[in-house]
């Protein structure tokens, strides 16, 4: 009846299930496995569905024993017993039958735990009229009832049930004392509608507990994955600009390498550090120098190929790696950049317009060579860059394509 989504067979109770596996010997267990599918299916949903059904069904098996042994104590009468039993396992065939052929996942609620509960109900009632002096047996029934009930039903469909079960439980007990009133005098009638009152709603208000507390748990994980995913994304970006911040960079640096070493296609590693920055910030205040940052990071991602990865690497310094690239390829690219850049125009507060330049270091991934040494030769690049003038792409010695 409980129909929360079905878990693969991962976590603890995989693990258990992994260990019955081992402890079986193979042929038993390769039987039993098969007696499994036969009987639950394999789809995950509908084994649970079916598991919990085969658990109601089983407990409605005991009360039926139940029933007979009122029976057999002469407390029953057997006729009407074998009709009532005949009721409850042609109703437990049918529930086992409409959901083990999938047909009852037409409906809203494929587990059909409105329709169990209901019917369990209806047949413990007619099991409370015909127990004669046993009927007392029939009164805890009606709390496991309820229970199948915390899963599947909606707040309003356990009211629902709780004044079916009021309502059943008076008319049964009406009934009982109609057939004999000597086994049922008026304040034991009384006495039994006041136990059924108290048994629905305490287990009612109980479900609706539990129900509730289930309900705070999954908004709970909810919230959690969301500020998860939270936690992430602000280590892995940077806030300014929007772009991958260095961690992220390195971890996509590593891959490349491990790429690399498994026989990958060559990268270029550019590093990027805008000229005379310092003197932005001097003349127009740190808040224009974020937005110029801003406006950077837009206009190179703007450029460049949907495939290479720029991050702020800190500060006005950026790297930008382009995986499987020549520097042939890479050439042309870098020089895009470096004219996005020189071509942007950054009104500011005091009417002037502010322009930017970058200076460009690249270094041409060599095979096995380790992300620090590739970085390293591409600062060294950005380096001769400044030194010779700024607003330029250098490339690492012996690295530039050949002209
Ligand atoms: P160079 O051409 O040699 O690179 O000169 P530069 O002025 O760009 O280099 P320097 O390293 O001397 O200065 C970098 C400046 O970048 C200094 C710092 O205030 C500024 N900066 C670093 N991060 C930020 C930031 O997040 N926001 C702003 N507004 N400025 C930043
Ligand atoms: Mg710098
Ligand atoms: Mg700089």
């Amino acid at each position: 009846m409980d129909d929360v989504p079905a878990r693969a067979t991962t976590g603890k109770a995989g693990r258990e299930q992994d260990a019955t596996a081992a402890a079986a010997p193979a042929g038993r267990r390769g039987a039993l496995a098969r007696l499994g599918d036969l009987l639950l299916g394999t789809e995950p949903r509908q084994r649970q569905r079916l598991g919990m059904s085969s658990f109601a069904a089983l407990l409605m098996l005991c009360c039926i024993g139940a029933m007979y042994l009122g029976v057999a104590a002469g407390l029953a009468p057997a006729g009407p017993v074998h009709w009532w039993a005949a009721g409850c396992t042609l109703g437990l065939v049918i529930v086992y039958a409409l959901i083990r052929s999938g047909w009852s996942q037409r409906w809203r609620d494929p587990s059909l735990t409105l329709a169990q509960v209901g019917s369990a109900m209806t047949f413990a009632a007619t099991a409370f009229v015909l127990a004669g002096a046993a009927r007392g047996i029939v009164m805890p029934v009606l709390a496991i009832i309820l229970m199948f009930g915390t899963f599947g039903l909606s707040r309003g469909q356990m009211l629902a049930v709780l004044a079916y079960g009021l309502a059943l439980f008076a008319a049964a007990i009406g009934v009982a004392r109609w057939q004999s009133p000597e086994l049922m005098p008026l304040p034991l009638a009384a006495a039994y509608v006041l136990m059924a009152a108290l048994v629905l709603l305490s287990a009612t208000v109980l479900n609706m507990r539990t129900q509730a507390t289930r309900e705070k748990l999954r908004a709970q994980k909810v919230e959690l994955a969301r500020a998860m995913e939270q936690v992430r994304e602000l280590a892995t970006r940077d806030e300014l600009t929007g772009l991958p911040n260095r961690r992220s960079m390195m971890e996509a640096l590593q891959l490349q390498a491990w790429r690399a070493q498994r026989g990958g296609r060559p990268a270029l590693v550019a590093q990027l550090d805008l000229d005379h920055f310092k003197a932005v910030n001097d003349a127009h205040g740190h808040g224009a120098g974020d937005a110029a940052l801003r406006a950077f990071a837009r206009a190179v991602r703007g450029c460049v190929r949907a495939g290479d990865l720029l991050a702020r690497w800190g500060g006005e310094e950026f790297v930008l790696l382009a995986a499987d690239t020549a520097p042939a390829e890479g050439e042309p690219l870098l020089e895009r950049v470096r004219q996005a850049v020189a071509d942007m125009t950054l009104p500011m507060a005091d009417g002037t317009t502010l322009r930017l330049t970058v200076s460009i270091g690249v270094a041409h991934w060599r095979p096995g060579e380790p992300v620090e040494g590739v970085l390293q030769r591409a600062d060294a690049a950005l380096y001769d860059a400044k030194r010779l003038g700024r607003n330029r792409v250098i490339w690492a010695p012996g690295d530039a394509p050949a002209p």
